[in-house]
């Protein structure tokens, strides 16, 4: 089956033809780096990072240019550090480090380029000339304006006219624009703020213009899939295309545009001052990044997702049972690398996560009866079947027993840690965060107090030895006792 793909373009389903399948290439509209993301920021990531790697599963990851920008110009950067008494730079850095750490726990990989927009001036300068030259765009006021009544097909992708846009955005009104719908390119710095010497004096570009400029310089000016939030198709979307394809005449720039909806959350738009505002870093304090991760894949990217910690729990004991066959198949051998076909076919319809977390469960059922059955043939196949439709999610590729301890678990490269290596490679150590200080520090409380249940079972103490399973269990540590007599445990809830 081909890979559909939503179209905010054509607002068709189509499917999706690369234009060199060599050379697949993917943008995403990345972070201002000024605040830790919320867990709204982090929808379109985890989102594309199934993409990306359906991807790369189709074409080969040697075949799939990801390239994901990081916005470190821009006025809430200005006011932040400012704010806080802090240089720029500083904070922009420190931002961008706790932003990827943040997405790295939610499993997703890194995108194959991450420009930072600081580091890209001249292109976007460059862009800004052959604009004016064009008849695109005009300086005015030590600001250069984009001409919208210079593209007659302004407003292609929302489908919006130039008239219905004025009047559904906040249109800034300044002396200096010929027409209310004109958008800066750049505009002029004072001596306190981040600047660089251009044709039109010192100043910064305005937001739209960075992904112009990175996405050219990253992918070309043609390129397949360009994805992001809805709340990016107008205005910074609709002025991405008129740029890029003013500045260069018989280019398409993206081919297919893809927009995760809206996240709101216990039904209600996340604000500071409702209370309702999530952080993914405190969210993170309370729930495996894993868990969230399941939780966003769990309603479909186009539809409207209601983000409740409820839900998160949900989505964890669903990470529990596909986790609970795979600790106990740790020792049989995986025999395929392929995912269940329907897995596979539900993704690659306009990547339906939802359907396709439900196979992923449907393979883990089977694999629970193959435990049951003993038989070793289906065992194999079903966990190389769940850990390969897993890897494409970036779900249930941690360590079952580190999950059931409640070890943190961050993964970096899409592989399986614990699937058995292939035989011409050395065993590649697990690739995972080192536990923090507390959770080894609980993990060697849990070891040693069923260490202390055993020696007391050994002398037939049984009034301690349940006395010790009781004193865990009120802590949240189920005990799970082995017919080999060896103890297991896990968190319980
Ligand atoms: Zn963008």
């Amino acid at each position: 089956m081909p890979l559909m793909l939503h179209n905010t373009m054509s607002r068709k389903k189509e499917a999706f033809t690369p234009l060199d399948p060599a050379r697949v290439r993917v943008y995403v509209c990345g972070p201002t780096v000024y605040d830790d993301p919320h867990i709204g920021n982090a929808r379109p990531v985890v989102v594309f990072d199934v993409l990306f790697r359906l991807l790369r599963q189709v074409y080969g990851p040697e075949h799939v240019t990801y390239v994901r920008n990081i916005t470190d110009v821009d006025d809430k950067i200005n006011a932040r550090a400012s704010e806080r008494g802090v240089d720029i730079r500083t904070l922009t850095e420190d931002t961008a480090k706790r932003f990827r750490d943040d997405m790295q726990a939610l499993g997703a990989l890194a995108p194959t380029h991450e420009p930072r927009a600081t580091e890209h001036i001249g292109g976007m300068i460059a862009l800004i000339q052959t604009l004016i030259e064009r008849g695109h765009a005009y300086a005015a006021e030590d600001h250069v304006l984009f001409a919208v009544q210079s593209k007659p097909d302004y407003g292609c992708l929302s489908h919006r006219t130039r008239d219905e846009l004025i009047a559904g955005a906040r249109v800034e009104v300044a002396p200096y624009k010929r027409d209310p719908a004109d958008f800066v390119l750049w505009k002029p710095s004072t001596p306190d703020l981040p600047g660089w010497d251009s044709p039109w004096g010192r100043g910064r570009p305005g937001w739209h213009l960075e992904c112009s400029a990175m996405s050219e310089q990253f992918l070309g000016r043609d390129f397949d899939i360009h994805g992001g939030g809805l709340d990016l198709v107008f205005p910074h979307h609709e002025n991405e295309i008129a740029q890029s394809t003013a500045a260069f005449p018989g280019t398409g720039f993206a081919r297919v545009w893809l927009h995760n909806g809206y996240l709101v959350v216990d039904g209600e738009k996340m604000s500071k001052s409702l209370g309702n505002f999530l952080t993914v870093r405190g969210l993170r304090a309370e729930f495996p990044g894993e868990a969230l991760r399941m939780a966003l894949l769990g309603t479909h990217y186009r539809q409207p997702l209601d983000f409740t910690k409820a839900g998160v729990t949900r989505a964890k004991r669903q990470l529990d049972r596909l986790y609970q066959p795979l600790k106990e198949a740790a020792s049989a051998k995986d025999t395929t690398d392929t995912p269940p076909l329907p897995f596979l076919a539900a993704l690659e319809d306009d990547l339906n996560t939802p359907l396709a977390i439900h196979h992923l469960r449907e393979t883990a059922q089977c694999l629970n009866k193959a435990l049951t059955d003993k038989d070793a043939r289906l065992i194999g196949k079903f966990k190389g079947e769940l850990l390969a439709g897993g890897a494409l999610m970036g779900l249930a590729q941690g360590d079952p027993q580190a999950w059931f301890h409640g070890k943190p678990f961050a993964q970096q490269d899409g592989q399986n840690p614990h699937r058995s290596p292939p035989k011409s490679q050395p065993d590649q150590p697990a690739n995972r965060l080192p536990l923090t200080e507390s959770t080894g520090a609980e993990g060697a409380h849990v070891e040693a107090q069923i260490a202390e249940r055993k020696s007391a079972r050994l002398r037939k103490d049984f009034a301690a030895a349940d006395r010790i399973r009781k004193e865990l269990l009120a802590q949240g540590v189920a005990l799970e006792d082995k017919p080999d007599g060896t103890t297991d445990w896990k968190r319980a809830g």
